[in-house]
């Protein structure tokens, strides 16, 4: 169906030779959901525009695209590349540009992309003069963080994880606090590294990426019925149930560290307030915990925002206690603002 209808949308030229079969990637992939393949390419965008609401249109158009494209001939283009020798003194550099052209756009028919970089004509062994040089410093990044598609991407290659347990492995290093959301990416907490430096100084070979993986597979060999759990589990278990009582008995009780502030405890007046990380988030304490049990809450104020409500608090940000942000007003409980949204931003 997407040949036919490529060739009578686009002409023949865009329908390559043969069907694209594409080589899954996993063996126990269970393949696309029947919902998120289009079972008729003729229903296009243009349809589904007027029966559906935005969102599920943009998504129907994200699936019918991707499909109908995968189905088209290559594109090509011409490719061409200059070195221009340069010599100074006695240095020698090759300074090079890179060109292309689109002669045929085939599947970025659906994909149109960014215009052709067109080099200049010239022969081989032609002069260029000098114009100027520009310079610029460059610093080596490093690695970003991960966010929710890199952290999946990495899990995939190393073969950790399965589509159906992706999402809850990022809503479990969420919900703990092992990782904070900042914009889109994933900053490891305290009480995340403390965790993390425990198990992999106690527990090495579970903790090891080699381990996961090859467990993962033992279990889908037990899905396909080629292994018997018990053996599978049992192995894994026996030698990890008997780990787990030594270190219980043996390892020291992690200390998750704290942050400093610089001010003094205002009740015992002799520790000095420490930010520590509790299951609830961040708190202040005293220092001398636990001979004094000062507490407090931090308070996050957002710069310069009154409360929408009351006009009079400032608009403070709380935290729930599952630990998703909301934005609320310092002075409750006398004002019961609460929003999930920073006031003044628009509700999706
Ligand atoms: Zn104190
Ligand atoms: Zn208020």
């Amino acid at each position: 169906m997407a040949r036919s209808y490529i060739d009578k949308t686009y002409t023949k030229s865009y329908v390559p030779e043969s069907p694209r079969f594409f080589k899954t990637s996993s063996k126990n992939a269970q393949e696309a959901h029947e919902a998120i393949r289009p079972t008729d390419t003729y229903v296009s965008l243009d349809t589904v525009e007027s029966s559906m609401s935005p969102k599920h249109a943009r998504l129907y158009e994200l699936i019918w695209r991707r499909f109908v494209a995968c189905q088209m001939a290559s594109a090509v283009y011409d490719q061409t590349s200059i070195t221009v020798e340069a010599n100074e003194g006695s240095n020698q550099y090759a300074l090079k540009s890179a060109g292309s052209v689109l002669k045929f756009d085939g599947w970025m028919k659906l994909f149109p992309n960014q215009g052709d970089v067109v080099l200049p004509d010239v022969k081989e062994g032609e002069g260029v003069d000098l114009e100027k040089v520009d310079s610029v410093k460059k610093m080596t990044l490093p690695p970003a963080r991960y966010n929710d598609a890199s952290l999946i991407k990495t899990l995939e290659k190393l073969g950790i994880g399965r589509p159906s347990t992706y999402a809850t492995i990022i809503s479990v290093i969420l919900d703990r606090g092992y990782v904070e959301r900042k914009e889109k990416a994933f900053m490891a907490t305290v009480i995340g590294e403390t965790v993390v430096d425990f198990l992999v100084k106690y527990f090495p070979k579970e903790l090891d990426y080699q381990f996961t993986a090859e467990m993962e597979d033992s279990l889908d060999a037990v899905a396909r019925g080629e292994r018997q759990w018990r053996t599978v589990i049992r192995a894994f278990f026996d030698p990890f149930e008997a780990q787990v009582k030594q270190v219980t008995k043996d390892a020291e009780r992690a200390k998750v560290p704290v942050e400093e502030t610089g001010e003094m405890c205002p009740d015992c007046k002799e520790g000095k307030l420490v930010i520590r990380s509790g299951r609830f988030g961040k708190f202040i304490s005293c220092s001398r915990f636990p001979e004094c049990k000062y507490t407090a809450k931090i308070i996050v104020k957002v710069d310069g925002m009154k409360c929408p409500d009351c006009g009079i608090g400032d608009v403070v940000i709380k935290k729930t206690k599952r630990g998703r942000n909301f934005f609320g007003c310092s002075r409750y409980p006398e004002c019961t603002f609460a929003s999930w949204k920073k006031p003044g931003e628009k509700e999706e």
